[in-house]
């Protein structure tokens, strides 16, 4: 089993990455950028290495983003994790007018008296620096074990005083709990998350019984949520539920604290029937938010211009393909999945892609 752990600590590592360099997105039309239209702030982004085409792509698109920190355990050594959390800070202290911070939580040390303490010490230090935001991730459920070799839910109370620290300070937690349902289900061709899965069957949560089921990790989320009705929660890829708008419907009607971001799901929204998702998008339009999952990892240094070139080329058309499926009733396909577009209204589309982050995350 502890070949089959670190396995797993390896695919939260690459299915991570993977996100973060590959392309999300393929398209059949060609997209026409609706730049000068709406503003657009990307609650969801990785870009950890400086561009110089930043400011120029960003302005013309009228677009900001927040980096969302991604903490892992090491590869080799699970007691030790690895942040992007000095890079985004860098690249926010470059650019203040086209990023903001997001910081993040992990499990490791929860068994020690002073785990708690210690975060909140952390996290006060990085809001000083800037954070907006507090991400929790997969680990929680999925990955992290304490002592007694349980897996750590987020509803673990040793986490409850950071909880309590977040609602003081006024700062939201992002939560990236679970995955999508596909992972502990057998292949399906027709899922958005088929490519994944089938390239990397070593990472396939279904291969590997001893994680808790989707339910009871779904459960343990719903928990925290409903012990915590002060706390601003933003629940990142569509709270996990992304292929079942009613199941994401049911958790809005019934905690009033939370949102969710829609990052590297449009997929699983264009697999279902676009009316019922275009009823849904209109029906919580106070309640989500525009992200994608995109992002960096490489210096540009290391980049020809041919390679720095195609780059901002294919950023640029998967940011068109997301705008495209939101604002059009164009044919689109988005991993895999044929669709047309949800063709929102420009007064929706305003408050998805700008106002309820302004809010959320008290941005200026
Ligand atoms: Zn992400």
């Amino acid at each position: 089993m502890k070949n089959l752990f670190f396995l797993f600590i390896v695919f939260s590592f690459v299915s991570c990455k993977q996100k973060m360099t590959n392309r999300e997105t393929t398209s059949e039309v060609d997209v026409t950028p609706e730049s000068d239209e709406v503003e657009i702030i990307d609650v969801h982004s990785h870009f950890q290495k400086d561009r110089d085409y930043f400011i120029d792509f960003m302005k013309n698109r009228k677009m900001k983003t927040i980096l969302v920190d991604v903490a892992m355990h090491n590869a080799t050594d699970s007691s030790k994790v690895e942040r992007s959390w000095d890079d985004y800070v860098a690249l926010a202290e470059k650019h203040p007018n086209l990023f903001w911070l997001c910081s993040s939580l992990m499990g490791l040390g929860i068994d020690e008296p002073d785990f708690a303490q210690k975060e909140i010490e952390r996290l006060k230090k990085e809001i000083a620096q800037g954070a907006r935001m507090v991400k929790v991730w997969k680990n929680f459920g999925m990955v992290t074990k304490d002592n007694s070799g349980k897996y750590i839910q987020i509803d673990d109370p040793r986490l409850q005083p950071i909880w309590d620290f977040l609602k003081e300070q006024n700062i939201p937690v992002m939560a990236h709990i679970a995955e999508p349902v596909q992972a502990w289900r057998p292949l399906n061709p027709n899922s958005p998350h088929f490519g994944y899965y089938s390239d990397h069957p070593e990472y396939h949560a279904y291969n590997f019984p001893k994680i808790p089921s989707y339910e009871t990790i779904i459960a343990a989320r719903d928990n925290w949520i409903s012990k915590n009705p002060d706390l601003q929660i933003l629940c990142a890829h569509i709270g996990s539920m992304s292929h079942d708008v009613d199941m994401v419907a049911e958790r809005l009607d019934n905690y009033p604290n939370i949102k969710v971001e829609l990052a590297a799901r449009f997929g699983d929204l264009a697999a279902q029937d676009s009316k019922k998702v275009r009823a849904f998008m209109e029906k919580y339009q106070d309640r989500i938010l525009f992200g994608t999952d995109f992002g960096n990892s490489t210096n540009q240094l290391d980049l020809n211009v041919e390679e720095l070139t195609r780059e901002k080329e294919d950023l640029a058309a998967d940011y068109d393909l997301l705008r495209t499926y939101l604002s059009t009733s164009d044919s689109v396909l988005i991993r895999g999945q044929s669709n047309v577009g949800l063709s929102l209204p420009k007064e929706v589309l305003e408050k998805i892609y700008v106002t309820n982050a302004m809010d959320l995350l008290k941005l200026k």
